[in-house]
């Protein structure tokens, strides 16, 4: 324990990134993308890639996912939601089977669920990492493009797991066609630190399995917060909204 709060003292301190907090008013048109919020990733004991023990860092992530998609969703602001879903016939390697097509695993967590009846909320299940390339359809439309141009999303805010893959992935993707003047009006892509969570397998379990990476999850997670900021993400460590009464 020790080791791991120095490194992440100097990694915070080498890598830094500095946060500020977003207050959304409804003058500037903001999509909310959910990344993943589904059981066999935050939900414990639901399959591989599932937390095996209550996890702080997931709890929060889900916490703050309800709270901002139960405020979009009573604004009638735009949510999109990328529910990770495989067939069982087409492994993701270097990962193990999860998130298999009808079972719970690939739904959206108990508290999200109501999500799936909402008119603002657009659904998309996707069977890769990257969320912006699971979005093409087979005759190349891309469902997240047309979320963004339909609504003429101005900034998009990201939720999800894991901060260092799947929100990562969507975050570069999202910025490099952004660059390219495909989602216009698209300008911002803004990362919510702590709507944001990744897995833990830390190196003292890693080294005991034969060719394992480990994962630490306070620095992966911080690593790759950093690196959406390199790539030109926003990243925020509080969202608030005006004249609106606290649930
Ligand atoms: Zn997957």
């Amino acid at each position: 324990m020790m080791m791991t709060s120095k490194t992440i003292d100097l990694l915070r301190n080498e890598l830094p990134v500095e946060q500020e907090s977003l207050f959304l008013s409804g003058d500037v048109k903001t999509g909310l993308v959910l990344v993943d919020v589904v059981n066999g990733f935050c939900t414990v004991g639901s399959g591989n890639l599932a937390p095996s023990q209550p996890d702080g860092q997931i709890s929060e992530m889900v916490d703050e996912s309800v709270r901002l998609a139960r405020v979009f969703c009573e604004k009638k602001w735009p949510v999109f939601a990328f529910l990770d879903t495989h067939y069982p016939d087409v492994p993701e390697p270097p990962y193990p089977p999860h998130c298999i097509s009808g079972t719970d695993e690939s739904n959206l967590v108990p508290e999200l669920q109501w999500l799936e009846n909402e008119t603002n909320v657009t659904l998309r299940r996707k069977d890769c990492i990257d969320g912006f390339l699971g979005s093409v359809e087979k005759d190349g439309s891309n469902v997240f493009v047309n979320w963004v141009k339909s609504n003429q999303i101005k900034n998009v805010l990201v939720l999800g797991i894991c901060t260092d893959a799947c929100v990562l992935d969507f975050v570069c993707s999202t910025l490099s066609a952004r660059n390219r003047g495909f989602l216009a009006p698209l300008e911002d892509v803004i990362v919510y630190s702590r709507g944001c969570a990744t897995y833990d397998f830390p190196v003292h379990v890693a080294k005991n399995i034969k060719d394992a990476l480990p994962h630490p999850q306070d620095l992966m997670h911080h690593i790759g917060l950093f690196i959406a900021k390199g790539r030109g993400a926003k990243v925020v460590s509080g969202v608030s909204f005006g004249a609106l009464k606290e649930p």
